[in-house]
């Protein structure tokens, strides 16, 4: 894999004044795969001032002057499809085929909606005597994780640069060789020197440095809950924007009416993709009692089948905590009907998909998020057993409705805590506000509300 040993900053790439280094390994084989700069306080420093001077020029710049260069970048990323599928395999280890058509193919389809939505937004409008504009909100740092690497930093970089923001983006330490790719695509796409910064490093030096930088308008962070609540604390004693895209447990509920095989599949499917490193998977799969044995076996059949075609989580780390709690959903009584805390190879770090039956709301693996490839399956005995299941939990970041009838779904769903609720298997629609309730986060992404997020009001009074 092609790794930088600098910094991408004001246009070129610059050497660190960070001595660190980050050693980037292949979750399959634990091979190192390539080395990037691990970036201090000080190369924060210089990005933050870089993207600072290249606001205004860019600010002003027209929308749809703008939104060329959105179209430029969106066409780099397309032609570079292959390479960004093969280095998001390489360094996160998800199977080829969903690097392919998730990894590389959705970040795509997302620079191309703010390309679009950059041309057709109104950056102003008429309020009785007042004009209203929409101006940019300034420097935004991004501080994205591992889990869809690219995803992460197109559905940030891209609204910014719409809004007319200038960005310093700082990757997981996991996966920064996509960050790189993504880095010379939007040097090859021309944006001006400044616009777009990359800075390596760690989350409590790198991370921390952008998060409290004095010049950062705006925060945008996707990750864990713990960091989450620092990073918001940090920006909330600076009175700066942020937001916050954190965890999620996700319920999947099955109504008696649905198609029980159909939903307990696809519900699966949900978990298991992407090794379970997923914010927004269904991990609760809640089904009525009088069904629940049906529902369990159908489970444990579906996950036979991920065996042989699901990748490693991402790092030796994460594997020590999803096994940490699977060991905990044992302790706590749950019944592993698939799976479990063993490692099925003796080399990378993989987890075998693990099903746990007779799971209660209160236990550990039912109330936090495990980002492994582990289902839990609840029972309810009424629709408001279901609704108080669904509820409870600190987090409300996505979820599923199924029932025959499509109206009693969506009945539902309208009384879920949740930002997101997929009804009978409604397909992800990369438009669509993504983001969380409750301890999930704070703000939306993606389309003209995650737009909305990178850009602030001026009224003029006639
Ligand atoms: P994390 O530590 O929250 O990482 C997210 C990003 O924040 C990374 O770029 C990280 O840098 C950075 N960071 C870490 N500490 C920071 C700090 N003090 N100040 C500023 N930035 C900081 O998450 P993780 O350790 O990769 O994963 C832990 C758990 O978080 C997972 O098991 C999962 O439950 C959850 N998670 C959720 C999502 C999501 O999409 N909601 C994504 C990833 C993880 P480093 O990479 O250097 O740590
Ligand atoms: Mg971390």
């Amino acid at each position: 894999m092609k790794a930088h040993d600098g910094l991408y900053i004001d246009g070129a790439w610059r050497p660190a004044a960070g001595e660190g280094v980050i050693e980037v390994v292949n979750p399959v084989d634990e091979q190192v795969i390539g080395r990037v700069p691990a970036g201090d306080a000080a190369d924060v420093d210089t990005a933050v001032r870089a993207a600072r001077a290249a606001l205004p020029a860019w600010a002003a710049t027209p929308p749809a002057a703008r939104a060329a260069r959105l179209a430029a970048l969106r066409d780099v990323l397309a032609a570079r499809k292959d390479e960004i599928a093969e280095t998001v395999t390489a360094e996160l280890g998800s199977p080829l085929p969903f690097s392919q058509l998730v990894h590389a193919g959705v970040p795509i389809a997302v620079a191309g909606s703010y390309a679009e939505l950059a041309a057709t937004l109104p950056f102003e409008e008429k309020v009785g005597n007042s004009v209203v504009h929409q101006e940019p909100v300034g420097v935004v740092g991004a501080i994205t994780p591992w889990n869809y690497p690219l995803h992460q930093i197109v559905a940030k970089v891209a609204p910014a640069l719409a809004a007319g923001c200038t960005v310093v983006l700082k990757p997981a330490e996991n996966t920064p060789l996509t960050a790189q790719l993504f880095a010379e695509a939007a040097d090859e796409a021309g944006l001006p020197a400044g616009v777009f910064n990359l800075v390596t490093g760690l989350g409590p030096v790198a991370g921390q440095a952008l998060a409290e930088h004095p010049d950062v308008d705006l925060v945008s962070f996707t990750g864990s809950t713990a960091v989450g609540k620092r990073i918001g604390a940090v920006a909330g004693g600076a009175v700066k924007r942020v937001a916050l895209e954190l965890g999620g447990k996700s319920a999947n509920v099955i109504l008696p009416s649905a198609d029980l095989a159909k939903a307990v599949g696809v519900g699966v499917a949900n978990v298991m993709s992407n090794s379970g490193q997923t914010c927004s998977a269904w991990t609760r799969m809640l089904v009525h009692t009088d069904q629940y044995d049906e529902a369990v076996e159908l489970a444990v059949a579906a996950a036979a089948k991920y065996g042989e075609r699901i990748g490693p989580v991402v790092s030796a780390r994460q594997q020590e905590r999803v096994r940490g709690y699977i060991e905990k959903g044992v302790e706590e009584g749950a019944r592993l009907v698939a799976g479990g805390p063993e490692s099925p190879r003796d080399k990378g770090w993989f987890v075998s998909p693990t099903v746990f039956a007779d799971v209660t709301p209160e236990m550990t693996i039912a109330q936090e998020e495990i980002f492994g490839p582990v289902l839990t399956i609840l029972r309810y005995e009424d629709e408001e057993d279901a609704l108080r299941i669904a509820n409870g939990t600190v987090y409300g970041l996505a979820g599923a409705v199924w029932a025959g009838d499509e109206a009693e779904a969506v009945a539902f769903a309208r009384r879920m805590d949740t930002g997101q609720v997929d009804i009978n298997g409604g397909r992800f629609n990369p438009l669509a506000p993504f983001g969380g309730y409750k301890q999930s986060g704070v703000g939306r992404e993606l389309g003209a509300h995650g737009l909305a997020e990178y850009l602030q009001t001026k009224s003029l009074q006639f």
